[in-house]
């Protein structure tokens, strides 16, 4: 059957303006009743393929590729000409895709994002446009659901790369789809550009954004206010998930709107619900409480405190007091761990400034803290070193040991490393994809501690039932479900999260989860039925019909 076309089209599309829309182009898979109906007749050649067929296809050519970015480029480029067959192959080989389209291979493409760019994807908010957002936004084709936005200051762990940084939004919503099965007609990456502080990003003479200072201060905040105010109004409901701003920004802006609209912060929040999920997978194997965990964070930014208040409220859920609670997380940053006596903290670090005298080095911190748990979010690869994951294994008879930095240049150990400096007793979860890892003869498959087992679940939740907003219960429900799902033959080798190909099972019952907390809290903006599973599924965008 022919689908819908455009919102606000007169007429319905036929001939070439179908192939030449990657919502509606099937290729050579259109129908011979298809082709008469959209007068495709000639246009293409006679033999019909299946979806299938055509996937087959494109795989001989890719998997000829060497070089990632170049893979990176041919998946982009099927994006733009047949959405339906780009998203079979990314459900169906989610383990081959997922690191090309999202970390770590997305990291390279936002740095060479002007020499690859062939056609703009999403909308490009700039700060010139300052008093007409809402008039740009209806420049938009589609009735949005959700937005991934970002301003680009602070992309993955490589900084600032202003505009170029439109590849992480973009590759998010690719797995809002893939990984939950939102529609891709309901999926709208956008960059606000406020200009970029990376002189050598602005003076990269393909770089596609305003070659402008950044823009800050109360210009700033007014300009994202117009943006999430003309949002509501030209897409009614729609979720908004911030991503990829800086820490001084970031906290701000989730603070700031998420009791006013449908909203969140998946550096902050998504990536505390995956890494609590790890954490929960690996108590399963050592049997010992949450509340006796000792969590040591490499990294103080919002990866780690947001991780830290999840773990804290988890904590205060299973009986202790917050301030207890806390006091069981520590924070190393650049300067060393962050203790009450510093002057320079952040507002965000000072819940975790617990009394304690001057470390200023990791392993020193380690050796006196006694950490059940180091968990690397810090951007800067190679930090834990052997020594470290030594320490760890004299400290503990199966340390937690969690290297969540993306991409994997910036990985704090790898897989290898935290099985074989431990003796293979480490209970290891990674950022970025490592392969599997043979230590006195027993075989360990890490799994990724990536936030893309809970964000599209969230999404998807939050659209099902209209959540008016998406509250932190919300997370640590998808945290619990996420841990549920790991079976006993992952954790028997060392997997603390379920395999990559059940992300739609994880996905779905993570919206179920947080659709059920919304009705239950009366933030529901749609109720939602008894067999809550079974209309989330029902929901879902399936490519291969
Ligand atoms: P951020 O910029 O907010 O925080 C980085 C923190 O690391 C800062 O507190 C900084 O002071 C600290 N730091 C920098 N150099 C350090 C050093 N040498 N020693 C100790 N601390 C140091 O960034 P973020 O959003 O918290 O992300 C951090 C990393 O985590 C990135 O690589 C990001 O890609 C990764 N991340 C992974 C996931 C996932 O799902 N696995 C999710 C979110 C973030």
């Amino acid at each position: 059957m022919a689908k819908a076309g455009r919102n606000g089209a007169d007429r319905a599309p036929r001939g070439l303006d179908v192939l030449r829309d990657p919502v509606l182009n099937r290729g050579t898979a259109f129908t011979e009743a298809e082709r008469d109906e959209l007068g495709l007749r000639g246009l293409l050649p006679p033999h019909v393929h299946t979806q299938s067929e055509q996937a087959e296809r494109f795989l001989i050519t890719f998997r000829k590729l060497a070089d990632p970015l170049d893979k990176f480029v041919a998946l982009n480029a099927l994006h733009d000409r047949n959405e339906d067959l780009f998203f079979q192959i990314l459900v169906d080989h989610i383990d081959e895709m997922q690191p090309i389209v999202y970390t770590p291979i997305v990291g390279l493409a936002c740095q060479k994002f002007g020499q690859i760019f062939q056609r703009p994807r999403g909308m490009f908010i700039s700060i010139r446009d300052r008093g007409n957002i809402a008039k740009v936004l209806r420049n938009w084709p589609y009735q949005a659901g959700i937005i991934v936005v970002t301003d680009g200051e602070r992309i993955l762990g490589l900084g600032d790369l202003g505009a170029h940084g439109m590849g992480i939004p973009v590759g998010k919503l690719s797995l809002y789809t893939a990984c939950a099965g939102i529609h891709p007609t309901q999926c709208l990456p956008v960059t606000l550009d406020v200009g970029c502080n990376n002189e050598a990003v602005r003076n990269d003479p393909f770089y596609v954004g305003l070659r402008q200072k950044r823009v800050t201060g109360k210009e700033y905040d007014d300009f994202i206010e117009e943006f999430v105010t003309a949002a509501q109004e030209v897409f009614p409901g729609v979720v908004i998930q911030w991503e990829d701003f800086a820490n001084h920004n970031a906290f701000r802006l989730l603070e700031n709107y998420r009791d006013r609209v449908s909203s969140f912060n998946d550096d902050i929040q998504g990536t505390a619900a995956v890494a609590l999920a790890g954490i929960f997978s690996a108590l399963r194997i050592t049997g010992q409480p949450l509340t006796d965990q000792r969590v040591l964070f490499l990294g103080a930014g919002e990866a780690a405190t947001g991780i830290a208040d999840l773990i804290a409220s988890a904590m205060v859920s299973q009986g202790m007091a917050l301030d207890q609670a806390r006091r069981n997380c520590w924070l190393v940053d650049s300067k060393g761990l962050v203790v009450k006596s510093r002057k320079d903290l952040a507002h965000h670090k000072l819940n975790y400034a617990h009394d304690h005298p001057p470390v200023t080095d990791f392993l020193e911190a380690v050796r006196k803290l006694k950490p059940t748990a180091i968990i690397g979010v810090s951007a800067v690869g190679g930090t834990f070193t052997r020594e470290i994951i030594e320490e760890m294994a004299k400290l503990n008879e199966r340390p937690i040991i969690f290297a969540l930095s993306n991409p994997t240049s910036q990985s704090e150990c790898t897989a290898e490393e935290a099985y074989r400096w431990s003796g293979g007793r480490a209970l290891f979860a990674c950022g970025s994809p490592f392969d599997p890892v043979t230590v006195h003869g027993q075989t360990f498959v890490p799994r990724q501690g990536n936030n893309s087992y809970i964000f599209p679940g969230i999404g998807l939740g939050a659209i099902a039932c209209k959540a008016k907003v998406i509250t932190d219960d919300m997370f640590m429900k998808s945290a619990h479900t996420l841990a549920q799902l790991v079976t006993e033959s992952d954790l028997a080798q060392g997997s603390l999260y379920p395999a990559l190909p059940r992300i739609r099972e994880v996905s779905a019952h993570i919206a179920a989860a947080i659709a059920t907390a919304a009705k239950d809290s009366g933030i529901a903006g749609r109720l939602a039925g008894q067999e809550m599973l079974k209309e989330i599924e029902a929901q879902m965008y399936d490519p291969h019909q």
